[in-house]
């Protein structure tokens, strides 16, 4: 493939990348978006392995490695279930940033270009920051693996001085930037790059275990954004204009949903980025834990539940991860549609960062086919749970939890959340008293209003659709 024809397939991937970006934006355009995205990357690989760069003696080696990657790909999304799908992207986030770095090191041992004065010094930058944003993303991105999966506890390893550590981090890695860029043998240039690496993948590991389980979200849309850093690194590094883009399209939109969530979430930016926020100022959450909530709390048995959703007029399904892991959208849906034929108004009231990523809650009911004119934003459906006869809240806990409002002393303090404690009456449908992926208690189980539904939500919402059919 000529060299022009190549531009212009990288020009063609480009266009469907955005329109690809510009679909997901929408439950309705998703899956058009989607295809525009699979399409636009098989454009991609095309013209890259068939581009004027691949000489023919590499392409059994790129084959070979196509093969295997999507072998891979192709077990991982069969086997991985809904509810793992927030620590596999962390782990191909990992995988972005040990790509920048691998290709980094190669960049620098690879003789057979020779650049001069200004263009080696340019060169040896990319390399320097590609490896340094590269590493940071790997290993934070498997801290985070490890967090989401709970291979790793929730709550935040805050070590003394943290923020000096950090500084001097920083300071040591200023420093061999500049031995590196004046290193006069390849081996003195590699020690500082090693050096370097070794500190870049401790500061990764160091920012995201400071962070405390409810601000992950934030965490998660972040290294997204330096995944998509990485990835344009890398772009530099090999002259490659359409990884240019990507990463840069990757960077900045992930950039601008850890701005959303910082701001569902009531947190700041800066504070996110420089790592370790929302530890309620050094202590970790089980000490500064806030009230111990205290009443009894009133089971509810299934029936019974049903009984109060028939005489209701308005409803509000409140989904949260418990959902996700007994897989009861499609159950939800049924008794749904069963309480719309009588004239109940139902409605869904999704909070930014229930489950365990953007958009869990509305792809889970997209996939079950609630319509989407009933399933509403926090913002949007807050106001109304005065008016709301029974709020009904399946596998939620975190982000209905009125600590965040009344007890200043919460590690999540300051955290909108839907208010179902003003519904007239709400239901709490999961296994135990157990708390949620922050750890804290949650003292709407004692309200006198709400009811328990203890069980697993997908079982005990099977035997309210029977009772409601009944
Ligand atoms: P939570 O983790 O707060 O609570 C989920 C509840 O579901 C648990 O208390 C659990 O209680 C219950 N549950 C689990 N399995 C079942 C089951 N089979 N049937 C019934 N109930 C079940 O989830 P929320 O959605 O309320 O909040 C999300 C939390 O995750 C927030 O803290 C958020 O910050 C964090 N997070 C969100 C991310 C995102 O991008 N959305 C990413 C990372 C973290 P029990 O064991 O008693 O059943």
């Amino acid at each position: 493939m000529s060299s022009s024809l190549a531009s212009m397939a990288y020009i063609g991937a480009t266009i469907l990348f955005i329109l690809s970006l510009g679909g997901l934006s929408n439950p309705e355009t998703a899956r058009r978006g989607n295809l525009f995205g699979i399409i636009g990357m098989a454009v991609a690989v095309l013209a890259t392995v068939f581009g004027p760069r691949v000489t023919p003696a590499g392409i059994p080696w790129i084959v070979g490695a196509l093969v295997v990657g999507a072998a891979v790909g192709l077990i991982a999304a069969r086997k991985v279930q809904m509810t793992q799908m927030p620590e596999l992207v962390a782990l191909m986030h990992s995988l972005v940033g040990l790509a920048a770095c691998l290709v980094g090191f190669a960049s620098y041992v690879d003789t057979s270009i020779a650049f001069e004065g200004a263009e080696k010094a340019i060169h040896e930058v990319e390399i320097y920051v590609g490896i340094l944003i590269g590493a940071i993303t790997f290993s934070g991105s498997i801290i985070a693996f490890g967090k989401l999966s709970a291979r790793i506890g929730g709550k935040p390893v805050l070590l003394p001085g943290r923020h000096w550590l950090n500084l001097a981090g920083l300071l040591v890695v200023i420093w061999f930037g500049r031995v590196f860029l004046h290193a006069e043998t390849m081996q003195g240039g590699m020690t500082a790059l090693i050096v370097m690496t070794v500190i870049a993948l401790l500061f990764g590991v160091h920012m995201v275990m400071a962070i405390g389980g409810a601000d992950m979200p934030v965490v998660v849309s972040m290294l997204n954004s330096y995944s998509g850093w990485a990835a344009a690194a890398t772009g530099f590094m090999l002259s490659n204009d359409l990884l240019i883009v990507v990463g840069a399209l990757v960077g900045s939109s992930g950039a601008i949903l850890s701005y959303i969530m910082c701001r569902a979430m009531n947190r700041n930016f800066i504070s996110v980025i420089a790592g370790g926020f929302g530890s309620g100022g050094g202590a970790a959450p089980a000490a500064a834990g806030g009230a111990q909530p205290a009443g009894e709390v009133t089971p509810i048995s299934a029936a019974e539940t049903a009984e109060m959703l028939r005489e209701a007029k308005n409803v509000v399904i409140v989904p949260g991860y418990g959902m996700a892991v007994a897989q009861a959208q499609h159950t939800v849906y049924e008794i749904t549609r069963l309480l719309r034929e009588k004239g109940v108004n139902v409605r869904f009231g999704i909070h930014p960062v229930a489950g365990r990523m953007p958009g869990h809650m509305n792809v889970l009911l997209a996939e079950a086919k609630v319509p989407y004119d009933i399933v509403m934003e926090m913002d949007e459906i807050n106001d109304d749970f005065p008016d709301t006869d029974v709020a009904m809240v399946i596998g939620a806990n975190d982000i209905v939890n009125p600590a965040a409002q009344d007890d200043p002393a919460s590690p999540i303090a300051g955290m909108p959340v839907l208010e179902v404690w003003k519904a007239h009456h709400s239901i709490v449908m999961k296994r135990s008293m157990a708390s949620g992926y922050a750890g804290v208690d949650n003292p709407l189980f004692y309200k006198e209003n709400n009811r328990m539904l203890f069980g697993d939500a997908k079982k005990m919402l099977d035997e309210v659709l029977a009772a409601l059919r009944a």
